[in-house]
């Protein structure tokens, strides 16, 4: 059978990437992308945008929303402090078995919880379920119609609290218009953005840091 793209981004963490190295994995799938075929990784620009708010945020809690191939959660989980807790939602199980595989060969698999489902679906358990009181860190990085409700379900659920950072990808491309409007608009949100490019490409995108302030 024929492989996916990302059963083919994996064949190239595989042959080019150290087993235990993030780096080499990053590094992997960077040269993959840009050199034989785009993919919707937050990629190499944006991601050290990425790196800089993990090293300097040290967070305790991180949600990311969207885990794709394990790009982004390599680059998050390989910066995490002692003890930090990472979830990262997937609702595409060929995408989850591929970044299990890729987060496994960083050998980060103790640092992060994949887990399975829709955010929508999750998010209203996620307190329960995993006994999390709040994140300090969520990445938005999944469909770009569900930033806004799963931003207000976080909040509706108290798992964003004062200090909690939102750092959500593509907001210029694809874009996200009603999440920057009511991030950015909110007298409850601190937001900014961080202008960069479209992964692996030239076309403007950027990050959208937004620090809740409480209510
Ligand atoms: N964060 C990844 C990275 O930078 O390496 C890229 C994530 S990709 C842009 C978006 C992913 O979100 C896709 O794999 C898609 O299947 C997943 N997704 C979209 N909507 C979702 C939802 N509501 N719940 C869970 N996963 C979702
Ligand atoms: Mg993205």
């Amino acid at each position: 059978t024929r492989k996916s793209r990302p059963q083919r981004l994996l064949k190239a963490v595989e042959g080019k990437a150290t087993l235990g190295d993030p780096q080499s994995v990053i590094t992997a799938i960077d040269h993959f992308c840009r050199h034989k075929e785009w993919a919707m990784n937050v990629g190499d620009e944006k991601g050290s945008i990425l790196d800089s708010l993990v090293i300097e945020l040290s967070p305790v809690n991180v949600l990311e929303l969207g885990t794709y191939c394990g790009y982004s959660t390599v680059r998050i989980a390989r910066l995490l402090p002692p003890g930090a807790r990472f979830i990262t939602l997937e609702f595409n199980p060929d995408y989850a078995a591929v970044a299990r595989q890729v987060i496994g060969w960083a050998g980060l698999e103790d640092k992060v919880q994949l887990v399975e489902g829709a955010s929508g679906d999750w998010i209203p358990r996620l307190r329960e379920h995993f006994g999390v009181q709040m994140f300090d860190l969520v990445f938005l990085d999944h469909w770009k119609d569900q930033y806004l409700p799963d931003t207000k379900q976080l909040e509706e659920c108290g798992l964003i609290q004062k200090g909690t950072v939102l750092l959500a990808d593509n907001v210029i491309c694809p874009g996200t218009p009603d999440y920057l409007k009511y991030v950015r608009n909110s007298p409850h949100y601190d937001s900014r953005y961080y202008r960069s490019h479209l992964e692996y490409t030239k076309v403007e995108d950027g990050l959208e840091k937004s620090v809740f302030l409480g209510f």
